[in-house]
């Protein structure tokens, strides 16, 4: 592992690109948050932040008091939690004293129908409001609550819910008709609840199954207080999938301390924002940031049905006035590859802060930031085992394009050989690790504690992912651990070949694989998509090859280039490598639970 022992071949890459100078705390429009990023780490404890939470009485803990209800005791209570636009334009608004009341109702629902402190609920519904009252309604009662995204088929809902040993499933009746056969085949679901929003299938519900909207019509919205410790199981997801088969990851109610933190120093969520979460509830970005971080610091957030189109995101971007929007790099590559003319045509400036999560963000797209919104989008790392947010980019630091930033207060990183746990020294390259114990780490994969057993090592987390840390404390990402390619004795991260092909005007994607080699071990093979306008001819596959040998050593760069008219991804957008891989070499494509359709 590691790769010590290789020479680094490609370290001179991105030079090109300045630091964007670190601002002044005058010249902010909002004061930051996190004023001091090493001042706060040295005195940084978590137990300072859980004073800043309110607890339950008697030493407890619970996720959707400390979102919901606490709120409603304080000048909150009649602020709107969420704004939510349906995919065919209706808008709804609660504020926390209705999601207050909703989530007791659910939470009553699921007391009354038998339902334990830690079975399993799950969600399979678009993104309606009733996903967030399930969700919560079932931390509160103690319930674990599984999201799934919507667009999932039969096949991956089954296995979900087969290893979970789910007691109930929440869902629409669109969807339950599209999972319907496989319903019979899951031994331990005992509830059906069916939402019928809107009455937008009238007449639908089938025998046997629970109508939402009259259990909740039934059930006290005076739950009383949450019974949970700090342990008990909140939150499972399932990962993205993208370097193997889904793994369940469990969360602790105590998982709240990192969601607050982290949305009040990453985020740098105040009480006025108007905070936009662009990810699915059904990966963990959507859970942790699209429900936990922006309630728990009371902030009104924006939650909007429809799929990604780019007029329809600066539109509602302008609409709702967002301040504080966390996407991720998929999405940021679409609105460039749809042109910088579009959002001129909007008024962005309510926009002062923007993260993105979910793969490496490419430098070029750090950059198209400071053009477009006037700023520069921050790049932050973690993982649905860390629950949150583990390194990040803080609006008071000097932002390093193509550098995910540094570890969050409270958490040690390192870069480690994972066979030895020797640290490396800054420059060199190993295995991004951090040291276990925060609060919102993952406690078990479900159905699986050999393999969460085999993640810590020498006592250290090993992320599995391949990284660095320059003299000033940054990190790099270089790659997942299973992607990194052996070509003629040098390692090469994907991602610096796919950045430097990114730079490219043509280029709106590119993915990039190991190609075994007799000579080699494996060349570099890129996949690459273009942009709208560009013709995928041999003269511009020259081309790109000519470019990239500019950017990158010579060893570095793609010895193939194929086009094809989009990358394989996971639902939450994170390039499927492994597949490109398999589809490469003619083997089988394993799980592709999460693959996108095209
Ligand atoms: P699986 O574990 O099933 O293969 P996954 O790792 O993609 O799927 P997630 O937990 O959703 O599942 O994603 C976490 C991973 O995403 C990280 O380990 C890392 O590889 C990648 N990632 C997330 N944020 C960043 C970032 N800012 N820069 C680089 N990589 C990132
Ligand atoms: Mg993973």
């Amino acid at each position: 592992m590691g790769g010590q022992g290789h020479e680094k071949a490609g370290e001179e890459n991105h030079v090109n690109y300045q630091t964007l100078n670190k601002r002044a705390i005058e010249d902010f429009k909002v004061r930051p948050n996190l004023a001091d990023y090493k001042g706060t780490r040295d005195k940084f404890s978590w137990d300072q932040i859980e004073k800043e939470l309110d607890g339950l009485p008697g030493g407890g803990l619970n996720l959707a008091y400390e979102a919901i209800d606490r709120h409603t005791k304080t000048h909150r209570k009649d602020k709107v939690a969420m704004h939510w636009e349906g995919k065919n334009g209706e808008q709804e608004s609660y504020t926390f004293a209705q999601m207050s009341e909703m989530t007791g109702r659910f939470a009553s629902v699921l007391k009354g129908l038998g339902i334990h402190k830690g079975d399993r609920v799950f969600c399979f519904m678009d993104r309606i409001p009733e996903v967030y009252v399930t969700a919560f309604g079932t931390l509160k009662h103690g319930a674990v609550i599984g999201p799934l995204f919507s667009a999932f088929g039969p096949d991956p809902v089954k296995d979900r819910l087969l290893d979970s040993g789910a007691v109930a499933l929440v869902t629409t009746p669109d969807l339950r008709d599209r999972i319907a056969h496989i319903l019979p085949e899951l031994p331990e679901l005992k509830h059906i609840i069916i939402v019928n929003k809107n009455n937008r299938f009238p007449g639908s519900l089938k025998e046997g199954e629970l109508s939402y909207e009259k259990l909740m019509e039934g059930a006290s919205a005076d739950y009383g207080l949450p019974a949970t410790t700090r342990e008990d199981y909140s939150i499972m997801h399932y990962t993205s999938g993208t370097t193997g088969k889904p793994k369940g990851a469990v969360h602790a109610h105590q998982a709240v301390l990192g969601h607050y933190a982290t949305g009040k120093w990453v985020l740098d969520l105040h009480e006025d924002d108007i905070y936009w979460c662009t990810a699915d509830p059904g990966w963990v970005t959507g859970t942790s940031y699209g429900m936990c971080a922006p309630w728990t610091n009371g902030v009104t957030q924006v939650i909007y049905e429809g799929g990604f189109r780019a007029s329809a995101w600066y539109s509602t971007i302008e609409k709702y006035k967002v301040t504080v929007w966390y996407t991720a790099p998929t999405a940021i590559r679409m609105l460039m590859k749809a042109g910088v003319e579009v959002p001129k045509r909007y008024d962005l400036n309510s926009l002062r802060h923007i993260c993105s999560v979910g793969e490496p963000l490419n430098p070029e797209a750090v950059v198209w930031g400071t053009h477009v919104f006037d700023q520069p989008i921050h790049d932050n790392w973690w993982q649905t085992e860390t629950g949150s947010i583990m390194i990040a980019n803080y609006p008071i630091m000097g932002v390093k394009p193509g550098s995910m930033g540094r570890p969050f207060p409270g958490i040690t990183a390192g870069i480690v050989n994972s066979a030895t746990g020797e640290e490396m020294a800054p420059g060199q390259e190993g295995d991004l690790a951090l040291r276990p114990g925060w609060p919102s780490m993952f406690r078990t994969y479900w159905n699986n504690q050999e393999m969460y057993d085999s993640k810590f090592k020498n006592g250290w987390y090993i992320t599995g992912d391949q990284a660095k840390m320059d003299e000033e404390g940054y990190f790099w990402f270089i790659g997942r651990t299973d992607d990194v390619i052996n070509t003629a004795g040098h390692l090469v991260g994907p991602f610096e070949v796919e950045s430097a092909l990114l730079e490219h005007p043509a280029v709106a994607e590119a993915g990039v694989i190991g190609k075994p080699d007799p000579i080699a071990m494996e060349v570099v093979k890129a996949f690459v998509s273009l942009k709208d306008g560009y013709e995928p001819t041999d003269e511009l596959r020259h081309e790109l090859m000519r470019f990239s040998r500019q950017k990158l050593a010579a060893a570095v760069a793609p010895r193939e280039i194929e086009f094809i008219p989009s990358l394989p991804k996971t639902r939450s957008g994170k390039i499927m490598r492994r597949l490109l891989k398999a589809r490469e070499l003619g083997l089988p494509e394993g799980d592709t639970s999460t693959l996108e359709d095209d």
